[in-house]
């Protein structure tokens, strides 16, 4: 599952950044990949909250459908 790195516009939607947090990229864009959610939601996430999210997963709840939960819940905060 390869991540892009230095992408035009790349955003992180849940932390919100744009930069690479690697000092020696910081020039660069922050590297993201775009994850369909299971309503077919377009989710770009960069590395480490990706990682995150894989870890928290349980086994009720798929990753695709953490992201739409997420994605609500980060809509009705207005985050
Ligand atoms: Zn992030």
């Amino acid at each position: 599952m390869p991540f892009i790195y230095d992408k035009k516009n790349a955003q992180c939607m849940w932390c919100k950044r744009t930069q690479n947090p690697h000092p020696d990229f910081s020039h660069e864009t922050i590297p993201s990949k775009i994850f369909i959610s299971k309503k077919g939601r377009r989710i770009e996430l960069c590395f480490s909250c990706y990682e995150n999210e894989i870890k928290s997963i349980s086994k009720d709840i798929d990753f695709k459908e953490k992201l739409d939960k997420k994605f609500e819940l980060l809509k009705v905060l207005n985050l």
